[in-house]
């Protein structure tokens, strides 16, 4: 029987990746909504080659440019941000979270109350409203599979034992393009270098997030809320060959670990296929040539992001979210050329030392908190305003 699929976030890395898999296997997928922000050339040229039911562009000011790139097409046209979580309802089997940011929230969080399953990438909406999220999880009864690679990894070296068996989860991390710079050359890196990763393809919020490794800090707390065996348990280890995407230690002392190429579509086609198993055209591991793994600790003098993610989840209530909001509005600051690569993390942390809301308990008080951690970075932006 055919699966109906979704895709949020379809023009973007994952969101192809995905594509890419479904496209190989037309007899088993049919395709229900893809959308995307604002590029309805790359959004209407997707819909139609993939025969999507329905197209939604957030931007709503695109509308009528949407609407006549997919005439005759048979494709449904609709835009804006209550489009985005209309896409939802068409209650598609499997639905693949991947947008970008925080903005992913509201979306994946719609998808999630049809209680079907969902892929997520968007570790965003986690790492903001983690508790919410997993709540609403268990509310609607749907399945969450986790597609970030090591997410992804840690979940399936958990189908070979009990989650309270577990003594260790370990999260690997590539350490990114500067893992051996100096200080130095990491303040004066550009937008270019910092979206240039050594392993993996990815979008240009991501990649930057890879450079800090504020990525694999939004990491931590995205297992934290996955995989419920307390932050104590949750370690990280650099291995610049991004070979193993990630462990699980058991009491026992016994380490299982999932390997593979770094391509995205390896973790996406267990996704797809999950609980049963689908062929990708993904490279096989070779070992041989590949030759040595290395591992190291991370050194937290040069990626303070990572100190920064681990006491913003030990402290709960807002602190995620404005992490998160706070890197946001940084990263998009330093991809504009506005600020330098060193002061993200300062930016981030600044933000969580002047701003501290009550703890929020509603998605509503979570999004006050986001657009107003947002506001403060913004202004401090203005007032470190280098142009
Ligand atoms: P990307 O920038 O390539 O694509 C983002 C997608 O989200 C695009 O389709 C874009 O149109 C859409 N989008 C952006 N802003 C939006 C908004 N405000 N409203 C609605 N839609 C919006 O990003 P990506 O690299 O594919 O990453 C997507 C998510 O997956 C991120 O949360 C990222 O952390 C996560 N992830 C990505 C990778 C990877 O290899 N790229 C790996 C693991 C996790
Ligand atoms: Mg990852």
């Amino acid at each position: 029987m055919q699966r109906s699929i979704s895709i949020f976030g379809a023009t973007g890395s994952v969101g192809s990746s995905t594509l890419d898999l479904i496209a190989r296997s037309p007899d088993e997928f049919t395709v229900a909504a893809l959308t995307a922000h604002s590029d309805v050339v790359a959004l209407a040229r997707i819909a139609i080659a993939h025969n999507a039911r329905l197209a939604v562009i957030g931007d709503e000011s695109r509308y009528a440019e949407l609407k006549a790139a997919l005439s005759g097409s048979g494709v449904e046209a609709a835009a804006g941000p209550d489009a985005l979580l209309g896409a939802a309802d068409l209650d598609a089997d499997w639905t693949m979270a991947s947008i970008v940011g925080c903005a992913g929230l509201a979306p994946t969080l719609a998808a999630i109350r049809h209680g079907r399953t969902v892929a997520l990438a968007n570790k965003e909406s986690l790492v903001s409203a983690g508790a919410l999220m997993m709540d609403a999880v268990t509310a609607s009864g749907a399945t969450l599979l986790p597609v970030d690679s090591e997410h992804n990894a840690i979940f399936q070296c958990l189908a070979s034992g009990r989650i309270e068996d577990v003594a260790r989860i370990i999260l690997t991390a590539s350490g990114g393009p500067f893992r051996t710079a100096t200080i130095e050359e990491m303040r004066a890196v550009t937008p270019a270098q910092a979206v240039k990763h050594p392993n993996w393809s990815m979008g240009a919020k991501i990649s930057v997030d890879s450079a800090t490794m504020m990525n694999k800090g939004l990491e931590l707390i995205e297992a934290y809320h996955l995989f419920p065996v307390g932050l104590d348990r949750l370690e990280i280890i650099v291995h610049p060959q991004s070979v193993i995407h990630s462990m699980v230690e058991y009491r026992d002392r016994s380490t299982l670990a999932q390997l593979g190429s770094p391509d995205m579509r390896v973790p996406i086609a267990h996704a797809l296929a999950w609980p049963q198993r689908m062929a990708s055209p993904c490279e096989p591991l070779n070992l041989a040539k590949i030759g040595r793994l290395d591992f190291e600790a991370p050194d937290p003098v040069r990626f303070p992001a990572l100190a920064l993610a681990r006491a913003a989840i030990e402290a709960g209530g807002a602190r995620p979210a404005i992490l998160n909001a706070a890197n946001e509005v940084a990263v998009a600051a330093f991809l504009e050329g506005r600020i330098g690569f060193l002061e993200i993390a300062t930016i981030v942390e600044e933000i969580l030392t002047r701003y501290s809301p009550a703890p929020p308990t509603s998605i509503d008080e979570i999004g006050a908190v986001d657009r107003e951690a947002r506001e403060h970075a913004i202004s401090l932006l203005k007032v470190a305003r280098i142009d």
